[in-house]
């Protein structure tokens, strides 16, 4: 109990101390959205019904099966089910977590912000940053396999006290965006 209680402290100065240097992404302060699992914001120049549509029509629908009276219509809704969908596959039921969703115009926009958060080059069309509970993705990737993989590797990394390696991580954060691919060929 008293160890558990060092290693939290410790690994809480340590967050502070990354969050403080990567906490400016240069991120448009446009659109914002809010649900229960996320803080979304969204370039300016992004169409949010396009890319509600590029996630899934029908998927929605699909996740609030068990759901009755909610109807997965509008974005915020369907990116909490699909929330609470991978934490379920995943069988690591984080009730409270909301993390960031930054989602930026195209894919050259997601490397110019990774380049200031990471300080490299990225070729994925998403990425998460643990220290500032963000992800961010790239409008012209907003898949539910691609977002899926983002918003596994938030809940994996909260689960855990200490964090686990990360092939481990990738490896989960895989298997959910098989089982999201499934969900598309179901009728
Ligand atoms: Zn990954």
């Amino acid at each position: 109990m008293h160890f558990t209680r060092i290693v939290v402290f410790f690994f809480c100065v340590w967050s502070a101390a990354s969050l403080a240097a990567a906490a400016d992404d240069s991120f448009p302060t446009g659109q914002k959205l809010e649900s229960a699992h996320f803080l979304i914001y969204s370039d300016p120049q992004v169409d949010l019904t396009a890319l509600f549509q590029s996630l899934d029509v029908g998927l929605g629908e699909a996740l609030l099966v068990n759901e009755p009276g909610i109807k997965g219509d509008n974005l915020p809704v369907v990116l909490d089910a699909l929330y609470s969908r991978i934490a379920a596959t995943l069988d690591m039921n984080l009730y409270s977590l909301r993390c960031m969703l930054k989602i930026c115009r195209n894919d050259a926009h997601l490397k110019s912000v990774a380049r200031v958060v990471l300080d490299r080059e990225v070729e994925a069309p998403s990425f998460y940053v643990y220290e500032m509970n963000t992800i961010y993705i790239s409008a012209e990737h907003f898949t539910k396999e691609v977002l899926g993989h983002e918003i596994a590797h938030a809940i994996i990394s909260h689960y855990f006290v200490v964090q686990p390696p990360a092939k481990v991580a990738e490896i989960l954060s895989g298997y959910v965006e098989y089982e999201l691919r499934k969900l598309s060929r179901q009728p």
